[in-house]
């Protein structure tokens, strides 16, 4: 609780000093930025993101096992699926509807003449993100962080642990183990938080200039505001009613997570943190957390699905393009599996961007408007792509203890 705080004070502390260089000592900004900011960030990014693959690696396995049986896994895994497509239409449907009411393109002398993007190339298309998710070899996927290939193998190692059971109780165990090594080392991690904190927020206040947020502040706005609504509208209410649990309760929980994804800007980075308080502080089941979370942080991206709805629609409008309903349904098909294809890392989501923007023939180039703004909004939006996974990982450890009750009562008869 006081490590909480000391977060929170220093994320208030590193944006207001972030804010007082960018004003007042910008020629000084650079070298501090250089030489204090970006080291330390980087030090703390460095130190979580060292436990993100063994983490997922140990946790998706130890949950698979954990599940006991193949149904069980079928079960959940089509349950989080669902969870995760529908909420993801949802929050890019409301993304669309907010930014063709507010229309954030139409205000301000946006220059389109000179623009310039070239991560298009960058973007791979979902055939290929389907494929890729069978690793060729399973180590070259952990060292090269291919979160979705790491998870596919470790639930195949968890299939394995649960169906030969005796037999390999002693890797179960070595696993186990591992796993509780790997949390102690989360807890250690937390305590450079506050520094970590005050340096992200310092160096992505410091860089971002006023003069550029005042004429994206519309589109800034509308993004802000389709985040707010999809946590208030949608995430409560699924939360109210299948969860059965109040949205107070949750961000009264979770809050400690949300603010260490907004100071990362990764859902993979925020995974060890958001596990762990899912886990010991919201008394969700391990084995259904350590399933559902890794997948979410992976391809479960609303916030990340809200920027790109707003932004297709401010694309669109800069640009004097009308987009008909046709284009409008392609833009939610193609965001939500270009969320799938997002990595929880920060600004992974604006190069799946050209994804969407292509399939509806927008220009490309739009993407350097909003480039300079998008950090701030990618710090927002991954703390709702963590809430995401965090209240998915609760419904659906809710309905499984319903389930079981329901299994025993049957049984019982
Ligand atoms: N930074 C986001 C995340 O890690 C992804 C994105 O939208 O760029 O969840």
């Amino acid at each position: 609780m006081k490590l909480t705080k000391y977060i929170v004070l220093s994320l208030f502390l590193g944006a207001l000093t972030g804010m007082i260089l960018h004003v007042f000592f910008f020629n000084a900004f650079d070298s501090i930025n250089t030489y204090l900011f970006v080291p330390v960030g980087t030090i703390f990014l460095n130190l979580i993101k060292m436990l993100v693959v063994p983490i997922v690696f140990c946790s998706i396995a130890l949950g698979v096992a954990g599940l006991g049986d193949m149904k069980k896994l079928g079960r959940i895994g089509g349950k989080s699926l669902f969870f995760f497509l529908s909420t993801t239409a949802l929050a890019i449907t409301l993304a669309i509807i907010l930014a063709s009411i507010i229309q954030p393109g139409t205000i301000g002398n946006f220059d389109i003449s000179s623009q310039t993007f070239d991560g298009v190339s960058e973007a791979p298309s979902f055939v290929d993100t389907l494929v890729n998710i069978i690793p060729t070899n399973p180590l070259q996927a952990m060292v090269g962080g291919e979160m979705l290939q790491v998870i596919f193998f470790a639930a195949l190692v968890g299939i394995a642990l649960a169906a030969l059971k005796e037999k390999i109780q002693r890797t179960t165990h070595i696993l186990e183990e591992a796993n509780k090594i790997l949390m102690y080392l989360v807890t250690l991690i937390m305590y450079t938080a506050p520094f970590g904190t005050f340096a992200l927020l310092a160096s992505a206040i410091g860089q971002q200039g006023f003069s550029a947020m005042k004429a994206m502040a519309l589109y800034m706005i509308t993004v802000v505001l389709a985040l707010i609504l999809h946590v208030v509208l949608v995430y409560s209410s699924v939360l109210k009613v299948w969860g059965k649990r109040s949205p107070i309760w949750f961000f009264k929980n979770f809050y400690p997570a949300m603010l260490v994804a907004f100071s990362t800007a990764s859902s993979n980075a925020t995974l060890p943190f958001s596990m762990k308080t899912v886990q010991e502080k919201m008394d969700v089941s391990k084995s259904v957390s350590s399933f559902v979370q890794p997948l979410g942080a992976t391809i479960n991206m609303d916030g990340t699905a809200i920027m790109q709805g707003v932004a297709t629609v401010f694309i669109a409008q800069v640009y004097g393009i009308d987009l008909t309903i046709n284009q409008l349904v392609i833009v939610v098909l193609t965001a939500v599996l270009a969320s799938i294809g997002t990595a929880g890392v920060p600004g992974v989501g604006l190069i799946m961007l050209s994804m969407v923007l292509q399939q509806v023939g927008l220009p490309v180039e739009g993407i350097a408007l909003i480039i300079g703004i998008d950090r701030l909004l990618d710090m927002l939006r991954t703390a709702v792509n963590t809430s995401g996974d965090a209240i998915c990982a609760i419904i659906i450890d809710e309905s499984e203890k319903k389930f079981e009750v329901d299994a025993t009562a049957r049984s019982a008869m």
